[in-house]
């Protein structure tokens, strides 16, 4: 991949490019979209690329956000990964600014907390529902496995999927589990039946090992990880540039902006794959139709500052009561956080599609029902609350509806038949964490020819 030198020149080809501006960079590689996947790429190629960042700010979901001297996460970020050289990175990147926990989450289940994972402290449950989770998980008839409701029953049994699997995800992803896939499945831990065994008999156990022990930065929130790779990277990023027209012309890749036309060799998509189907040229209409057919959730994040929440220690606690309107809350009390008046963060989880009864609630009538939630189980006392603040996200889950794989496919054989590289949790239209971003990024660099 050779540098281009910098110029600027009229086009005179078609369409609407006819007579306006072409700069031909002077980098080869644009990468669009500056989160951590697109921040990555610039990292791990080096200095031949441009990020083109529509936000004036880098860092995506991976943001973090100040007020009244609280800094908040876009919903509880850690740092974790069972993949050590990006684990390694990570805390190289952000050394002098991390610290390690070991992983305190419950799901509030009948007032209780219950140790996350929920089958790895059954004793904590009443007995009847101890009995009835253990029995069902030891007489587990297997059903034939077609969605992700047969996934669960097949793996836990009915007590545990009933009590708690079944209502959380129907929750978080608002969709019925039964017509969800399972090709994400692996995400999701599988208790050894012996670790049930002693849950049940109140032998402490830990679940999920790989996120026992996380980190999390210091100072400056979440968002101090995308930020120390933006420090690295020694690559052009140009900020305030929503990418609104890709095309490819002549083996060139031309993406424009409000700010004119960009030409360069190759092109990286960290952006939603839905969207850049939208704004591609000659894409033909199933591939279009498959783009758009691809589902995701949105997220509204509630920010409470409290004085002394009432989180047992806990970091993150899991709601799978449909009454409340929260599925996860995380309380930044937990890595100490607190500001002059003594408040400390309480981060909580909504998960909607845009245009449904939940987004279309006012932040003032959600803030309100945060706060009646978390009072009425007994977390926070309204008169503690002396901040809030509200964002909405609106694509933060890709969901693996039974159609999805086909659609991605669809759209993967066209965009790999014209050579558009994709990176990053929406761009591949996957559910991964910025540790599998940031592995996605290395690999692509690699292929493409750098380190
Ligand atoms: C609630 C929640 C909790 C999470 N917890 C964790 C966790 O504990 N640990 C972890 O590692 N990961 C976690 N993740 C996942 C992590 O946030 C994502 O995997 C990661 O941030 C995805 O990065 P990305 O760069 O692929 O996408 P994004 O962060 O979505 O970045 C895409 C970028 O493209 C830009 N863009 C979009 N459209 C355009 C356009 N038209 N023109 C130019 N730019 C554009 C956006 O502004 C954005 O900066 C969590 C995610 C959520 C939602």
């Amino acid at each position: 991949m050779g540098n281009f030198p910098s110029k600027t020149e009229k086009s005179c080809s078609t369409g609407n490019l006819s007579f306006r501006q072409m700069t031909t960079d002077s980098k080869s590689i644009a990468i669009l979209g500056g989160g951590i996947a697109g921040l990555s790429l610039a990292y791990f190629i080096g200095e031949d690329c441009e990020i083109l960042e529509k936000s004036t700010q880098c860092g995506g979901l991976c943001r973090s956000f100040q007020k009244d001297g609280l800094t908040y996460d876009l919903g509880g970020h850690v740092v974790f990964s069972g993949d050590k050289e990006i684990l390694n990175l990570d805390l190289e990147l952000l050394r002098g600014n991390i610290e390690k926990h070991v992983r305190k989450n419950a799901i509030w289940y009948k007032k209780k907390l219950v140790k996350y994972p929920f089958e790895n402290d059954l004793a904590a449950l009443d007995k009847e529902d101890l009995f009835d989770c253990l029995w069902s998980f030891l007489n587990n008839p297997q059903r034939t496995q077609r969605n992700f409701e047969d996934w669960m029953y097949n793996q836990f049994g009915r007590g545990i999927t009933e009590r708690y699997l079944l209502p959380y995800n129907q929750k978080i992803w608002k969709l019925s589990p039964r017509s969800m896939a399972c090709d994400w499945v692996e995400r999701i831990p599988k208790p050894p039946a012996e670790d049930v065994l002693k849950s049940a008999v109140g032998i402490a156990t830990e679940g999920n090992l790989e996120q026992l022990n996380f980190f999390y930065p210091a100072a400056g929130g979440f968002q101090a990880l995308p930020e120390a790779i933006e420090k690295s990277v020694r690559s052009k990023i140009t900020r305030g540039f929503n990418v609104q027209r890709v095309r490819k012309r002549h083996e060139k890749w031309i993406v424009s902006g409000h700010s004119g036309d960009h030409e360069y060799n190759e092109l990286i998509s960290t952006i939603p794959l839905p969207y850049l189907l939208s704004i591609l040229d000659d894409a033909p209409a199933n591939v279009a139709s498959a783009a758009r057919a691809l589902k995701h959730n949105s997220l509204i994040v509630v920010m409470l500052g409290v004085r002394e929440p009432n989180s047992s220690g806990q970091f993150g606690v899991y709601f799978p009561q449909d009454d409340l309107l929260f599925h996860r809350v995380c309380f930044y009390n937990f890595f100490g956080q607190q500001n002059e008046a003594g408040a400390s963060p309480v981060v909580a989880e909504i998960t909607a599609n845009e245009g449904d009864s939940t987004w279309s609630k006012s932040d003032e009538q959600i803030i309100e029902q945060v706060i009646q939630g978390l009072g009425k189980e007994g977390f926070i006392k309204r008169s503690d609350v002396l901040t809030t603040e509200l964002r909405r996200v609106k694509q933060a889950y890709v969901v693996y509806d039974l159609a999805r794989s086909k659609n991605l496919r669809i759209v993967n054989e066209y965009l790999d038949s014209i050579g558009l590289h994709r990176c990053g949790r929406f761009a591949e239209f996957k559910y991964i964490n910025s540790d599998a971003v940031m592995r996605s990024a290395k690999n692509l660099a690699s292929k493409l020819g750098f380190g």
